[in-house]
């Protein structure tokens, strides 16, 4: 745990904080912590600082936490992505999250199975424990906003124009003459496709939307692959706002 994350309910009064459940043996099991224990914290959308362990016992801890410092800059970047399989899905959240991502919308495609929508996953508080893993591990506070568009045809016409607009607005596409910039500034918008590729008719009206087709190289990544190659290009040093 490279950072302990804690909800604004679970504060008990200004500077004190009780955490339950698996954080809490985790805290005690595998940290072996103790009252006088310091550990790295941070507020759910807020602050980082540190806590001190007050009192830990079976699946309960109280800390007194300081927060003085301001979670790391995140990407400005709308990540559209085509839904992947929910055993893919998990780890990428978790990437996402790390990346520090402003917005993830995950989409529907000819080529998404119908069956992935069906997965427990998207029912929320899945989503948001992933994302809350990745956000640990990134020592960040702050989570992606999830939005779940399940018509392709709908969105691509009529939100994605405005949600191109102001930004600038990639689509990976294996083949793309355009190779796809680095680290640009101001806000972005990449879109990634499904494991068998957005049709032609879908690539298109994604283009029509205002998505410039760009390469990521002259091989065909795997989604979580070509999601790593994407976000380590465009969010290195001087995207990030
Ligand atoms: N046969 C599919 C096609 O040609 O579109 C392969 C799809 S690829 C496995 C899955 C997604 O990853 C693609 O839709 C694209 O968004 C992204 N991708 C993979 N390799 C890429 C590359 N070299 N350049 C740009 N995008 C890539």
């Amino acid at each position: 745990m490279n950072l302990l994350l804690f909800d604004p309910s679970e504060r008990e009064g200004d500077e004190r904080v009780r955490i339950r459940g698996h954080r809490a043996r985790h805290l005690r099991e595998v940290f072996a912590a103790s009252p006088g224990h310091v550990l790295p914290v941070g507020e759910i959308g807020g602050r980082l600082g540190t806590g001190t362990v007050l009192q830990v016992d079976g699946d309960d801890a109280l800390l007194a936490v300081t927060l003085e410092r301001d979670p790391p800059p995140r990407l400005p970047l709308v990540l559209v992505l085509a839904l992947p399989r929910p055993k893919m899905l998990r780890r990428l959240l978790r990437a996402v999250a790390e990346f520090g991502v402003s917005d993830l919308v995950l989409i529907n495609s000819e080529r998404v199975e119908k069956s992935f929508w069906q997965s427990d996953l998207l029912g929320g508080a899945m989503l948001r424990d992933y994302c809350l893993a990745g956000a640990a591990q990134a020592r960040d506070t702050r989570l992606p906003a999830i939005a779940l568009r399940r018509r392709f045809r709908p969105f691509a016409e009529d939100e994605l124009p405005a949600l191109c607009a102001g930004r600038r607005a990639l689509l990976a596409h294996p083949g793309a003459t355009l190779p796809c910039p680095a680290s640009p500034a101001g806000p972005l918008l990449l879109a990634i496709g499904p494991e068998a590729g957005f049709n032609t008719f879908e690539a298109g009206l994604l283009a029509a939307a205002g998505c410039t087709p760009v390469s990521l190289g002259p091989r065909t990544l795997r989604v979580e692959t070509a999601l790593v190659a994407g976000l380590g290009r465009l969010g290195a040093p001087g995207a990030l706002a």
